[in-house]
C-alpha cells in the first residue's frame, strides 16, 4: 500500500477571525504523530457549507483519513453535517438511535431537548456514528472507497476524549498502522543553537531516529524521534542516541521531556538545603515569577526599577544575601543599548561568585528570558560542582 496520510480541517468562522485559537489541530497532529500517520496539510474553513464541502472533497482526493472538528452543534447553521453529505454526494438521514442518545443526554441534566437539537440526529447517509459520552453532538465517520472522513465536535475537551477512545483505534485498524513513534527531548541551557548544531550535525542527518533542534531564548531543545513496530526496540534506539548526545553536550543538559530549568535548579537547592534570593532590573520581574511558581527554596525576589551598573547590582545582591541569611543569590540587570541589549549577571553560591556582562542581539523582549536562562544555568553548574 502507498504511504498513508491524513489531513485536518478545522471549521469555524471564529477561528478565521482570530477570535479563538485553534488548539484542536495541535491535539490531533500529535495524536497522529504518535501512531505514525503522516500529516502534510491542515486547513481552516469558516461556517459555510459550500466551502467546507469543497475542502473535504480536495482532502479525500489526497488523504486516507480526513479529520474535521467543529460545526456539529444543534443550530441549523452548524454546517458540518450538511457539508460532508454534499462532499460525498449524499443526503442526511435521521437516525432514531442518535435522537434517543441526545434525549437521554438532556434528561440526565433534567432538561428537555430543544426542537433544534433534533438536527444533531441527522448524519450523512450510511455514516458510522460515534457516540459522544462527554457532550451532546454525535460525531460520525463517512467511509469512501479511498478515504474516511471523521467529523468531531469543536469543544477541545470532547475532541480529546473521542480522539483517544474512538478515532485513533479506528485509524489504526482501518489503515493497519503498526508503527509506534516515540520522542525524547533533551533540554540544554547556556549555549547557543549554532554551537549545539556543530556538536551533533552528523546525527541530525540520520533518519531513524531523527534528531532535531528547537531554539528558545537561552535554551536549546534536542528532540530525538524514533519509530518502529516494536515499542521496546524504539525505546532502545532513542536511549542509544541519547547516550551519544550526552557524551557530546551532556554538561549543558539540565533535564528531559517536560522538565524545566527552574525545576532542576529548585531540586538542587532543596537537596543542598539552600535558600535563594534574587535581584532583578529591566526584566519585568521574570525571574521572580518563574521561581515563585516552581521553587520551594525561593526566599525573596526584589524587582528594582533602575540599577546603574554591575557593581551596584553586585553590592545590592550582597547585602540582600546577608539580610536574609542565605547563601545563594542571583542578580540580573537588562538594559537596552542602541541595537543591542546589555545583560549583567551576578550569580553567587557561598564563596563562588560569577559576574559577567554580555550583549544580547536577539529581539529585546526575549532578553529577560535569555538572561534568566543563563543565570539559572550558571547556578545549576555551581550547585552540582
Ligand atoms: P458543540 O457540540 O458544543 O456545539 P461544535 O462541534 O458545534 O460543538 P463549534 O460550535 O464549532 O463546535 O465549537 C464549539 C466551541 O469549541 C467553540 O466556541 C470554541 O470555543 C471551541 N473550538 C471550536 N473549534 C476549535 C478549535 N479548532 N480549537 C480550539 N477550540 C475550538
Amino acid at each position: 500500500m502507498t504511504n498513508m496520510e491524513a489531513e485536518i480541517i478545522t471549521i469555524g468562522t471564529e477561528l478565521l477571525l482570530g477570535e479563538i485559537v485553534d488548539t484542536n489541530t495541535r491535539t490531533i497532529a500529535r495524536a497522529l504523530r504518535d501512531i505514525g500517520l503522516d500529516l502534510y496539510r491542515t486547513a481552516t474553513v469558516g461556517d459555510n457549507v459550500e466551502r467546507i464541502a469543497q475542502a473535504v472533497q480536495e482532502s479525500i482526493e489526497r488523504a486516507q483519513a480526513v479529520i474535521t472538528t467543529g460545526g456539529l452543534g444543534p443550530t441549523v447553521d452548524d454546517p458540518t453535517r450538511q457539508a460532508i453529505a454534499q462532499a460525498v454526494h449524499t443526503t442526511l438521514e435521521f437516525r432514531p438511535e442518535l435522537w434517543e442518545q441526545i434525549r437521554a443526554h438532556y434528561t440526565r441534566y433534567d432538561r428537555e431537548p430543544s426542537e433544534n437539537s433534533r438536527q444533531m440526529a441527522f448524519i450523512p447517509h450510511g455514516a458510522i456514528p460515534i457516540a459522544n459520552p462527554v457532550g451532546t453532538a454525535p460525531a460520525f465517520i463517512v467511509e469512501t472507497e479511498h478515504s474516511a472522513i471523521i467529523s468531531l465536535p469543536g469543544v477541545p475537551a470532547e475532541l480529546r476524549v473521542l480522539l483517544e477512545q474512538e478515532v485513533i483505534p479506528y485509524l489504526q485498524r482501518r489503515l493497519q498502522l503498526k508503527d509506534v513513534i516515540k520522542t525524547r527531548i533533551l533540554r540544554t541551557a547556556g549555549v547557543g543553537e549554532s554551537w549545539v548544531d556543530e556538536q551533533i550535525a552528523d546525527l541530525e542527518r540520520l533518519s531513524n531516529p531523527t534528531v532535531g533542534l528547537a531554539a528558545h531564548p537561552g535554551r536549546v531543545d534536542i528532540r530525538i524521534t524514533a519509530k518502529g513496530e516494536d515499542a521496546d526496540k524504539v525505546q532502545e534506539r532513542i536511549a542509544e542516541m541519547e547516550d551519544v548526545i550526552r557524551q557530546r553536550v551532556g554538561e549543558y543538559i539540565f533535564g528531559t521531556d517536560e522538565e524545566t530549568l527552574e525545576g532542576a535548579v529548585s531540586e538542587l537547592l532543596q537537596s543542598s538545603d539552600s535558600k535563594l534570593v534574587t535581584i532583578e532590573s529591566g526584566t519585568e520581574g521574570l525571574i521572580t515569577r518563574l521561581l515563585t511558581e516552581s521553587c520551594a527554596s525561593f526566599e525573596s525576589g526584589e524587582i528594582l526599577p533602575d540599577i546603574p551598573n554591575i557593581e551596584d547590582l553586585e553590592q545590592i545582591l550582597e547585602s540582600t544575601i546577608q539580610n536574609h541569611g542565605v547563601d545563594v543569590g542571583i542578580g540580573i540587570r537588562v538594559q537596552p543599548e542602541e541595537d543591542l541589549t546589555k545583560v549583567d549577571l551576578v550569580v553567587r553560591r557561598g564563596d563562588d561568585m560569577i559576574c559577567f556582562t554580555r550583549t544580547y542581539g536577539g529581539p529585546p523582549e526575549y532578553a529577560p528570558y535569555w538572561a534568566a536562562s543563563h543565570a539559572l544555568e550558571i547556578l545549576r553548574k555551581q550547585l552540582i560542582s
